[in-house]
């Protein structure tokens, strides 16, 4: 098994990536892509696709 996001070999503590990073970055990618992001109010079609952010940088603690 490897890991979807960069291909290395998986971890098992963090299948099925290969690290706490890049499941973070599927997270971020999952959220960022099923709806908008939450500080724009914007409507999600119609408006320019211009202020999207990297979901490999989003890290709230929330
Ligand atoms: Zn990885």
């Amino acid at each position: 098994m490897t890991c979807p996001i960069c291909g290395r070999p998986a971890d098992p503590r963090y299948r099925p990536f290969c690290s706490r990073r890049c499941a973070d970055v599927d997270l971020g990618r999952w959220l960022t892509g099923g709806y908008a992001v939450p500080t724009d109010e914007a409507p999600p079609d119609g408006g320019p696709a211009s202020d999207r952010e990297p979901p490999a940088q989003r890290r709230d603690g929330r």
